[in-house]
């Protein structure tokens, strides 16, 4: 795999454009990228390996846990809390949410995304940066991502600049902002027994 440099210039003439400095192209970079390029592009699909995402995913798992569960059952036909046999589904998770959406059939959470994200905007602010913008009201161009946690979709909403840093960011670069991998006694957040 090799890196796209054109859609890199672009990415940094943006960044430049909102009186962002630059991120350089180095080989530790290029290496980083192409790593990731290759996880992103991988048979899972979505962001189900990247160690950045898998965080984003066990923090919105574990806040849901934390929560009093309750259910928006628009996109279910025959969901029904009171018969147990109907509860063994997959279910979409927004990010900040505790609401789970049962779904009929997994390709649906494009359709929730739409109704609940029409005009979206970064949830997930992994670089400092796209919190500087949002402090300034300014708001990048992003997009709803689904990422599969055992029978949990986690639906979150990225911008391009976040998204674009999937490819070189790690949780020690001085310009993370996001959430950071965490332990809960040994249990991990895709044990979908646990919820
Ligand atoms: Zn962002």
């Amino acid at each position: 795999m090799t890196i796209d440099k054109t859609r890199w210039q672009e990415f940094n003439q943006l960044l430049s454009q909102k009186g962002l400095p630059a991120v350089l192209l180095d080989s530790a970079t290029t290496a980083a990228a192409e790593e990731m390029d290759e996880i992103l592009a991988g048979p899972e699909g979505y962001f189900d390996a990247h160690p950045i995402t898998r965080a984003i995913s066990d923090e919105m798992i574990k806040c849901c846990r934390q929560g009093d569960v309750d259910y928006d059952t628009r996109w279910s036909v025959d969901f029904d809390e009171s018969r147990p046999e109907t509860m063994a589904r997959y279910y979409a998770l927004a990010y900040a949410s505790t609401t789970l959406i049962p779904l009929d059939d997994l390709t649906q959470w494009e359709l929730v995304a739409d109704t609940l994200f029409p005009d979206p905007r970064c949830d997930v602010h992994l670089l400092h940066d796209c919190y500087r913008l949002r402090d300034r009201g300014e708001y990048l161009r992003a997009e709803t991502v689904s990422m599969k946690r055992g029978e949990i979709i986690c639906l979150f909403n990225i911008c391009d600049m976040c998204l674009e840093s999937l490819r070189w960011i790690t949780f020690k670069s001085p310009e993370y902002g996001g959430p950071h991998p965490w332990t809960d006694e040994g249990k991990r957040g895709d044990d979908p027994s646990a919820l």
